[in-house]
C-alpha cells in the first residue's frame, strides 16, 4: 500500500492504518488458503513448473517508464522492477546523488551535493550485479605493468539482483530493483554515529524499509532520476531535534538519484597544476617513476569553441545558469548581471558569452534539482547552513563538470542572528560542516556565513554615520554580487584563494574612486572582509562588482583550448605575478595552529593586514562608544543593542586573529624553481612585522582596557523575551566572552605547531626567537598591572594563560611540545611566580595567590 505524500490528518491516518491491517490480514488468509489449495493438487509435470514467466507478464501490471534504464512500477503496489539490456552489460555509469530535502539536525540539506561515482553492471550466472570502480589510479597503457593494473585494488560490489525474467531475442534483463533505490545502496544516507558522540545528541532512527518510499521517476535519454524519500523511525527519542523536525521518531530525508550515460565526446582531460586552485578528481600515476606522480584532473566544463579557427568564438554550448522562480524578484537582474561578470574571464580564454543566464518560468515542468539544469536557487531555511553554496558534480573518470547548482539563503539579507554563539565564540570556524555528506567536500563555502556578519557591520557602521538609504542598500548589492560571483566561480571548478586579498594597500581600499567597478583582491574566490573605511568621507565600494586578475588568469588555465603545451607552460609562468598570487584552504591559517603563511587567511584585507585589522578594531571601538544611543529605537526592545554589541565584538576578535597569524609566521611562495619572478619557497616574516603583531596584540588583546565599553552599556545588553523560550540565566556573560577571544589569539600563538616553527625557522631566517617571543607575552599579560590592582578582564586572562603555559608542561598534549618551548613556559611560570607578591586591593592579592598557588603546584608534578 502506498500511502501518498500529502498531509494525511489523524483521521485518515487512521483509516489508513486501519486499512492497512485489513488489508493485510485479508492478504495472510488468501496465502494460507493458497498453500493449502497448492498441497492437494496432483503434482504439475517438471517442464511446466520450471516455465519461466516472461518480462511482458511480470510487468503486465506495472507502469512503463522508459529511458536511460526502462523501468516498471507496479500500479498498485508501486514496486520497482528495472530492465537491463545485453549492451549495457559490462558498460560505465555514473551515479550522482544529492539532497532533495532534509534537515540540519542530520547533518542534510536541500541542495547538499553526495559524490559521484562510476559503476558498471556485470552480470553473473542469474544475477545482476552492480560494481562500483576505482577511478583514483592510471596505469600508462603501453607499459606492462598495466595488466596488472586491477592489483591490490577493491572494487565495491553494491548489489546483486536475481533476473527475474529475460528475453534473449532482444537480450534484455528484468530485475527488481526496490533494494537498488530504497535501501542505501549506491550512497549511504544516514550520517555514522562517531565516538565521544553525546548520548543526547539528535539522532535517527532506523531506515524504515516500509515507510521509504519514490516520490518521482524521471527518465531521459541520457539519465534515470529517481526522488527517494527515506524514512528513519525510532519508537522513543530522548532529543526531538530542532524545530525543524515535525517529530523526532520519524524522520524524512529525501534524496534524488540520477543514474547517468558515461558521456561518449571529445572532452580533453585537463591535468592540475599547484600555482592555481581548481577543484580536481586526484589520479596516482602507478607506471611513473617521478616523486610526483601525480594525474589529477582538473573540474571544468566540456566548452568548446564552435569556431575553432577564431581567436574569439562563442562556445557550441554555453553554460546556462537558471534563476529559480522562487527567487525575490528585486534580485533577479543583480544575480544575472553577477553571473555573467565572468564572461569577462571566458573572453580572455577565447570565449564570447560562455556563460548565459535564463530565468525558470512559474509554470516549468521541471524541478530545481533536475540535473539537466543548473539552476541558482533560493531558499529560506530554519537554520541555513551557509549563506551560498555552489557545488558541481563531475565525471570521475574525467573530471568534466557535468552539473551544478547554487544555493542561496535568504538569511543573508537579515538581521537574523541565527548562531548567537557565533559572536561569543568567534572561532571564524564553520558553524555547521556540510562536508560529512560529500567526503573532501571542499565545495563546502562558508562564505555567505562571514560576508552577512561583514553586512551586518557594514550596515551599522552605515547607519550609526547616518547613511542614506540608498547607501545601506549599496551595502546589500555589491556583497550579494560578490556572494553571487564567488559561488558561480566554484561552479566553474575554481576553489579558494585565501591569499587573493593581498591585492591592495589600505590606502588603495580607502580610495573610492580608485576602487571604483574593480574585484577589491586578486579574486572573487577570497573570504576577504567587507571594505569598511574608518574615515567615513573616505567610504567606497564595500565588495566586489567584478572578477579579479587571478579568477581571470585561473580560468585561461582551466578554458583556453591551449595548441601546445608551452603555451600553457607560458601563461602558469606568469604566476609570480604578485595579481595571480594563490593560496587555498588547504594552507588558510582561519583554526590556530594550522597552516603557516598569515597572507593566505579568511575575514582580512589588503597586503598590510595588521593595519586594516588594527582599523577595523578602532572602528568597532569608535563605534561601542555610542552603541547604546545609536542601535537603540525609541517602542522598541534593546535585542538590537543586543545584537550589535555582539557584532562589534566578534569584529575585534577576528582582526585579533588575523593579526596573531604573523607571529612565527613563514611566507611560502610555490613558484616553480628558475621561475622568472621566483622567490625562496620559505621565507620567515620579518622581524618588524612579527614585533608589530605582538605589540598590536598587546594593545588591543592582552591591555587591561583591550575590552573596555562604557559600563552602562551592560546594562542594556538585554534580550527580549519570547514566551519561555530564550536562553536563561540571559545576563550577558560579558568575561565568558572577552577571554573567548584571547584564547582563540593564545590557541594559535601558544600552539605547538607555531612554537615549534619558531624554533625551527630561526635556523633558516626568522629573528623573532622563540625566547624573545615568549618573554614578550609574558610581558603583555602581566607587566602592565601585577605589581598593583590588576582588573576582573586581566586576572581571567592571567589565570588562563597560567594554565596553559602549566599544559604545555604537564597537560594531557605536553608530548607535542618542543623542549625549547617547555623550557620557555617553565621560565615563565618562575617569572611570573616572582612577579606575583601579594599587592594591590583583596581582589588582586587573592588573584596573585591563586597564582602562585597553581605555579607551585604544578612545578612539584614536574619530571
Ligand atoms: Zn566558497
Amino acid at each position: 500500500m502506498k500511502i501518498q505524500k500529502t498531509t494525511i490528518k489523524i483521521a485518515s491516518l487512521m483509516f489508513a492504518a486501519i486499512f492497512f491491517l485489513a488489508s493485510y490480514n485479508t492478504e495472510a488468509q488468501n496465502k494460507k488458503k493458497k498453500k493449502k489449495k497448492d498441497e492437494t493438487e496432483t503434482p504439475v509435470k517438471p517442464e511446466e513448473k520450471t516455465k519461466e514467466k516472461t518480462i511482458e507478464e511480470l510487468v503486465k501490471s506495472s507502469k512503463e517508464i522508459d529511458g536511460l534504464f526502462k523501468i516498471y512500477q507496479d500500479t498498485i503496489t508501486g514496486t520497482l522492477q528495472m530492465v537491463v539490456s545485453e549492451n549495457q552489460i559490462g558498460k560505465e555509469y555514473i551515479h550522482f546523488t544529492q539532497v532533495a530535502d532534509g534537515v540540519l539536525d542530520a547533518g542534510r540539506f536541500r541542495g547538499a551535493y553526495g559524490d559521484s561515482k562510476v559503476f558498471k553492471i556485470e552480470k553473473y550466472f542469474n544475477k545482476i550485479e552492480f560494481i562500483t570502480q576505482n577511478s583514483s589510479f592510471y596505469f600508462d597503457p603501453e607499459s606492462p605493468l598495466s595488466k596488472s593494473k586491477s592489483a591490490n585494488v577493491s572494487e565495491g560490489n553494491m548489489a546483486s539482483l536475481k533476473i527475474e525474467a529475460q528475453d534473449k531475442e532482444k537480450g534484455l534483463y528484468l530485475i527488481k530493483v526496490d533494494d537498488l533505490f530504497l535501501k542505501e545502496t549506491f550512497s549511504q544516507i544516514k550520517n555514522p554515529s562517531y565516538p565521544g558522540q553525546s548520548p543526547t545528541d539528535f539522532k535517527l532512527g532506523n531506515l524504515d524499509k516500509d515507510k521509504t518510499k519514490i516520490n518521482s521517476i524521471k527518465n531521459y535519454e541520457e539519465n534515470t532520476d529517481l526522488s527517494v524519500e527515506y524514512v528513519y523511525s525510532t519508537p522513543s527519542v530522548l532529543n526531538g531535534g530542532s524545530d525543524a523536525v515535525s517529530d523526532g521518531r520519524n524522520v524524512s530525508i529525501k534524496v534524488f538519484h540520477s543514474l547517468i550515460a558515461m558521456p561518449d565526446n571529445d572532452y580533453e582531460i585537463r591535468l592540475d597544476d599547484p600555482r592555481v586552485g581548481y577543484f580536481l578528481t586526484q589520479v596516482d600515476d602507478q607506471t611513473s617513476t617521478s616523486s610526483t606522480p601525480y594525474r589529477d584532473l582538473v573540474h571544468r566544463w566540456n566548452l568548446k569553441k564552435k569556431n575553432p579557427e577564431l581567436a574569439l568564438s562563442e562556445p557550441v554550448e554555453p553554460i546556462t545558469w537558471w534563476i529559480e522562480n522562487s527567487t525575490p524578484l528585486e534580485w533577479r537582474e543583480t544575480i544575472k548581471d553577477a553571473v555573467l561578470q565572468w564572461n569577462v574571464a571566458f573572453e580572455k580564454a577565447g570565449f564570447e558569452n560562455a556563460m548565459a543566464v535564463k530565468i525558470q518560468p512559474d509554470n516549468a515542468d521541471w524541478d530545481a534539482g533536475d540535473i539537466r539544469y543548473n539552476v541558482l536557487r533560493w531558499t529560506s531555511s530554519p537554520q541555513p547552513p551557509f549563506g551560498g553554496y555552489g557545488p558541481s558534480f563531475v565525471n570521475p573518470k574525467t573530471g568534466q563538470i557535468l552539473g551544478a547548482d547554487i544555493m542561496l539563503e535568504y538569511v543573508h539579507f537579515t538581521n537574523r542572528v541565527l548562531y548567537d554563539k557565533v559572536y561569543e565564540l568567534a572561532t571564524l570556524e564553520e558553524p555547521f560542516e556540510a562536508s560529512d555528506f560529500k567526503k573532501n567536500d571542499v565545495a563546502y563555502c562558508s562564505l555567505g556565513h562571514q560576508i552577512h556578519q561583514d553586512v551586518m557591520f557594514a550596515s551599522a557602521v552605515a547607519s550609526a554615520s547616518g547613511a542614506s538609504d540608498l547607501e545601506m542598500e549599496r551595502v546589500k548589492r555589491e556583497s550579494m554580487i560578490a556572494l553571487i560571483m564567488h559561488e558561480v566561480g566554484h561552479t566553474l571548478g575554481l576553489n579558494h584563494n585565501m591569499k587573493a586579498s593581498q591585492l591592495y594597500s589600505p590606502e588603495q581600499l580607502a580610495d573610492a574612486e580608485f576602487i571604483k567597478g574593480k574585484c577589491l583582491t586578486a579574486s572573487v574566490m577570497d573570504y576577504a572582509t567587507l571594505n569598511i573605511t574608518r574615515d567615513r568621507s573616505k567610504q567606497g565600494q564595500y565588495d566586489d562588482v567584478a572578477v579579479g586578475p587571478y579568477d581571470i588568469w585561473a580560468i585561461q588555465f582551466g578554458y583556453t583550448p591551449f595548441k601546445t603545451g608551452k603555451e600553457k607552460d607560458d601563461l602558469l609562468n606568469k604566476s609570480t605575478n604578485p595579481e595571480l598570487i594563490f593560496g587555498n584552504d588547504a594552507d588558510d591559517m582561519r583554526s590556530p595552529g594550522k597552516a603557516i603563511d598569515p597572507r593566505i587567511m579568511t575575514g582580512d584585507q589588503s597586503n598590510d593586514q595588521i593595519t586594516y585589522s588594527i582599523d577595523r578594531i578602532e572602528l568597532s571601538n569608535d563605534l561601542m562608544k555610542n552603541a547604546k544611543d545609536k542601535f537603540t529605537k525609541s517602542g522598541e526592545s534593546y535585542q538590537e543593542l543586543r545584537r550589535v554589541y555582539y557584532l562589534l565584538s566578534g569584529q575585534k576578535a577576528g582582526a585579533a586573529n588575523v593579526i596573531s597569524r604573523f607571529i612565527g609566521g613563514v611566507y611560502v611562495d610555490r613558484a616553480m624553481a628558475g621561475q622568472e619572478g621566483e622567490t625562496q619557497p620559505y621565507t620567515p616574516v620579518s622581524l618588524e612585522d612579527q614585533k608589530r603583531a605582538m605589540s598590536a596584540l598587546s594593545k588591543y588583546v592582552f591591555a587591561p582596557d583591550a575590552f573596555d565599553a562604557p559600563n552602562n552599556l551592560y546594562n542594556y545588553l538585554a534580550m527580549q523575551r519570547r514566551g519561555y523560550n530564550f536562553r536563561t540565566p540571559e545576563d550577558p556573560k560579558i568575561h565568558e566572552q572577552v577571554l573567548t577571544y584571547q584564547i582563540n589569539v593564545l590557541r594559535h600563538i601558544l600552539h605547538y605547531n607555531t612554537l615549534q616553527r619558531i624554533t625551527d625557522s630561526e635556523l633558516y631566517g626568522n629573528k623573532y626567537t622563540l625566547s624573545s617571543f615568549m618573554t614578550d607575552l609574558n610581558n603583555a599579560i602581566f607587566k602592565t598591572d601585577i605589581y598593583s590592582n590588576v582588573n576582573s578582564f586581566r586576572q581571567n586572562l592571567q589565570l588562563e594563560y597560567t594554565n596553559m603555559l602549566i599544559d604545555m608542561l604537564t597537560g594531557k598534549q605536553s608530548d607535542r611540545y618542543t623542549n625549547n618551548a617547555k623550557s620557555m613556559a617553565l621560565y615563565n611560570l618562575k617569572n611570573i611566580r616572582s612577579m606575583a607578591a601579594s599587592s594591590g586591593n583583596i581582589s588582586s592579592k587573592a588573584h596573585k595567590q591563586h597564582l602562585r598557588t597553581l605555579i607551585d603546584n604544578a612545578i612539584k608534578e614536574i619530571k
